[in-house]
């Protein structure tokens, strides 16, 4: 069993969707990416910043769920970065209405040091150039690091972005997102692109779609469970991400094959957050459902044809 340690925004969102919406509610890359490890009992950390605002009762759930929340720094009246997002009737795109950065504007990330030898490294969703100090401040090289970003930054801080790409072994991006980094439409010249820059394993979401995982010319596909209904796909990228990584650090096998059920592991898990607002659904779910739902993708997948 790996340490898995955890870099990403801590947030109040408030969401709104066709279904309705909800005041402020726990949100940000890092709650959904803790959530979703604490599925494998991973020994797992979170570096981030909030503000005195922050309820303890949060800091609670994660430490629950064997969190360590020793890297979340408080910031004495400082308020917590907050996030208000609006979804379209296909919940296929959304508006963000505001962004109050608040203590994330300022913030200089302290690696516990009981983490500075984590096995695996997942950089959530957060500027590039904290993601920079925190491969930094690693004593021993991660097995494996693991970086998640979004169009944001290739917009503001390309070049910092592309020194943080450099440095990791996986890349999560959507669709569009590897497009607009590579310059190239199809998604496997894209990938191809994405590898001369650093990762040598590229994942590409596909949202409802599912996801691929490029690795030397082999591409893996894992489909996205067809559900009944999406209520609500904030954080569904970080549950992703948070279910490969935790998966990969549980079982400490950084082989292609091993990446290959991280993927299916991580979508499984993001099947399960767009079914209530933000991480509610994380919050509650258990492991016989985690593993019921797993039969349900193994079988969706599976066929016996004949090559003759
Ligand atoms: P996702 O749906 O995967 O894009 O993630 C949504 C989460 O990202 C929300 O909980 C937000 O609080 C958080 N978020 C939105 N914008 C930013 C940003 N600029 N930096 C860090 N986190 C953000």
């Amino acid at each position: 069993m790996g340490k898995l340690l955890i870099v990403g925004s801590v947030a109040f969102d408030t969401i709104e969707t066709p279904f309705g919406k909800t005041d402020k509610i726990l949100g940000g890359a890092a709650p959904f990416i803790g959530l979703a490890a604490s599925q494998f009992n991973v020994e797992s950390a979170i570096v981030s910043i909030v503000g005195n605002d922050f309820p303890q009762e949060y800091l609670d759930l994660f430490t629950d769920r064997n969190i360590d929340i020793s890297g979340i720094e408080v910031v004495k009246d400082g308020k917590t970065f907050f996030w208000k997002g609006k979804y379209h009737n296909d919940l296929n795109s959304r508006d963000t209405l505001e962004t109050q950065l608040n203590v994330l504007a300022d913030f200089n990330p302290i690696v516990p040091k009981s983490f500075k030898d984590a096995d695996v490294l997942m950089l959530g969703n957060l500027n590039p150039s904290v993601q920079l100090s925190v491969i930094d401040q690693m004593e021993v090289k991660p097995k494996l690091i693991v970086l998640d970003t979004m169009n944001f930054w290739m917009d503001i801080a390309l070049e910092e972005l592309m020194e943080v790409i450099a440095k990791v072994d996986v890349i999560t991006i959507n669709d569009e997102e590897a497009r607009q980094l590579s310059g190239e439409y199809s998604l496997v010249k894209a990938a191809e692109k994405i590898h001369t820059m650093g990762p040598k394993y590229v994942v590409i979401k596909k949202g409802e779609h599912g996801a691929l995982l490029f690795h030397k010319g082999s591409i893996f596909f894992a489909p996205a469970l067809p559900l009944e209904e999406v209520f609500d796909p904030t954080g569904a990228g970080d549950t992703f991400a948070g279910g490969f990584s935790g998966y990969i650090a549980k079982t400490d096998d950084y082989s292609f094959d091993n990446m290959k059920n991280a993927v299916i592991h991580g979508s499984n898990l993001a099947s399960f957050n767009v079914e209530k607002f933000g991480s509610e659904r994380l919050q509650e779910l258990t492991k016989e459902e985690v593993y019921k739902r797993l039969t349900q993708f193994k079988s969706l997948t599976q066929f016996d044809i004949k090559l003759t």
